[in-house]
């Protein structure tokens, strides 16, 4: 299923379709009239502008020519974690943010940042001011480890530690103990491997990416030398991908740490996996029992950094130092595997190992949090429950991203369950479910009363003013951008005239 399955030819035979069941129930009289005037517009609110949000407006706009779309977020700034996310050391996955600009700057679709849809506004709001609703607020919580200490100073988020290298405003006041030279990384996702290859990446690398100052700054004075990524379960069951392993093991002055036993009698075993576990373990076991080039060999005698996979090891609790004051190891239950590939099971041995350590950084998972009473949500799934996109008993009313399916999966994932989900949006209002010829108002109805709430909404043209004082910055000093990191920054300078924003 692509974005191209509904054609405009699809969409007008649609459009005149329930036009004609509009005017047989009308009769002759009402025919004349409802002919010289278009039918209404469909007005679609969707929450969030992440990926999801984006990708659904572009699969609505593209394929109903007269359909109008507003996105709500909660930010003043648009692109959810493509923004917040995606690592500073990866411009080229952030290029989305050229179709998702393409998108705003439809004349049928508008962007209102700085509103909290569930604070500032209601759902039930919304679904008033519009024909549909989309909710595509992302995942915005991390899972708890639910171990002793892990509210220990020294213990963070990887949710939290990549929104302050990111410039996600929430979290700039985190402050992360860098004093010390060994991090434990929990969990062996790309996110792991992002988090580890910020911690370890030459400066020189990060300084010429949008990577904040300050973080920058905590870095350069970064006493982290080495750092574990502790799975709980082997090596076939490691949830990163090909790419981002490879550029871990090239990391200029870092030397990987493989344990050989690790990785002994998977031979077997690979010739049968399917393709991108197959390279991605032949990579690991290759890296870890073959002997390195001699470029290779030199890099690694030379590397003052280091960077391993601990597998079979699940956290049981944070150690602390002495006077209690903050984190000084981890202590981890020694699993076996039950089972094979990807549904095996990590059983506890009964043998444990304590790992010193200064900093750990969680990185198990996002979670997605409910918005409202009236929004059912799936605690255990941390979704929405929903079938391709329509909430379940809920008419009107869609999900997508990572709400929708849970936090998994890349950008192009999430774009094509955004698809679906527009999809299901057009195909309701093609069989009648949907019904756009009931007057709404959209945004225009809700303008007071967010007025009246202290609400200032940001456009898609304050944030290019926002955008442009970021770039400005950013070039001075050999960057993409310098991202500004307070709220209260962004508003005053989208208050600004474009032409006065240095
Ligand atoms: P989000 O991107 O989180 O967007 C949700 C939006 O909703 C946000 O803008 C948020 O501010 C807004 N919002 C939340 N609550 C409200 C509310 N109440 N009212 C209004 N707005 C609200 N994928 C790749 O392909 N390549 C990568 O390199 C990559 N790196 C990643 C790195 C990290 C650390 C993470 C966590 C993910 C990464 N991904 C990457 C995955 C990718 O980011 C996700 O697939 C995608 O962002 C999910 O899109 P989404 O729109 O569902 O959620």
């Amino acid at each position: 299923m692509g974005p191209c399955r509904w054609t405009w030819s699809v969409s007008s035979r649609c459009v005149l379709r329930s036009l004609l069941a509009r005017l047989q129930t009308a009769g002759a009289l009402g025919l004349r009239k409802r002919l010289s005037t278009a039918p209404s517009s469909p007005l679609v609110c969707i929450v969030g502008s992440g990926p999801a949000g984006f990708y659904t407006a572009q699969h609505l706009l593209k394929h109903h020519k007269q359909v109008q779309v507003d996105i709500y977020e909660k930010l003043p700034v648009p692109f959810g974690l493509v923004r917040f996310g995606v690592a500073p050391d990866h411009p080229e996955v952030k290029n989305v943010i050229n179709s998702f600009t393409q998108t705003a700057s439809s004349n049928r679709c508008a962007f209102y940042g700085n509103i909290t849809v569930g604070k500032d506004i209601s759902v039930e709001e919304l679904q008033q001011a519009y024909h549909a609703v989309v909710l595509s607020y992302g995942a915005e919580d991390n899972r708890q480890l639910g171990i002793p200490g892990e509210n220990l100073p020294g213990v963070y988020s990887a949710r939290a530690f990549v929104g302050w290298y990111n410039g996600l405003p929430e979290n700039q006041n985190l402050e992360p103990d860098l004093s010390s030279e060994t991090a434990v990384i929990l969990g062996q996702g790309n996110v792991a491997l992002d988090v580890a290859r910020i911690l370890l990446a030459p400066l020189d690398l990060l300084r010429k990416t949008d990577i904040t100052a300050s973080s920058l700054k905590a870095i350069a004075h970064s006493k982290v030398k080495q750092v574990w990524l502790i799975g709980r379960r082997g090596p076939l069951q490691v949830a990163f991908t090909i790419k981002e392993l490879r550029e871990m093991i090239s990391l200029p002055g870092t030397k990987p740490l493989l344990h050989p036993s690790d990785f002994e009698g998977l031979g077997d075993v690979i010739k049968d996996l399917p393709r991108p576990r197959k390279r991605l373990t032949e990579l690991m076991v290759k890296s870890a029992l073959e002997k390195p080039s001699e470029k290779d060999s030199a890099r690694w005698a030379s590397a003052t950094r280091e960077w391993g996979l601990k597998f079979l090891s699940s956290p049981t609790e944070v150690l602390p130092c002495a006077d209690g004051t903050r984190v000084a190891g981890i202590r981890l239950a020694i699993n076996r595997l039950e089972g094979s590939g990807e549904s095996a099971v990590a059983v506890p041995t009964g043998r444990f190992e304590n790992l010193e350590c200064g900093l750990i950084l969680s990185s198990i998972g996002y979670k997605s949090l409910p918005i409202a009473t009236s929004v059912p949500f799936d605690a255990k799934q941390g979704i929405i429950p929903n079938t391709m996109g329509r909430v379940h008993n809920v008419p009107g009313l869609y999900c997508s991203g990572w709400v929708k399916r849970g936090p998994t999966g890349v950008i192009i994932t999430t774009m094509n369950d955004s698809f679906d989900t527009a999809q299901s949006v057009l195909d309701d209002l093609c069989s009648g479910r949907m019904d756009p010829s009931v007057p709404k108002l959209g945004f225009q109805s809700l303008r007071n009363t967010l007025q009246l709430r202290g609400v200032h909404p940001v456009s898609f043209s304050d944030w290019e003013k926002i955008n442009a004082s970021e770039t400005a910055k950013g070039k001075e000093v050999g960057k993409p951008r310098e991202k500004i990191l307070d709220l209260e920054m962004m508003l005053r300078i989208q208050l600004k005239p474009a032409r006065g924003v240095t």
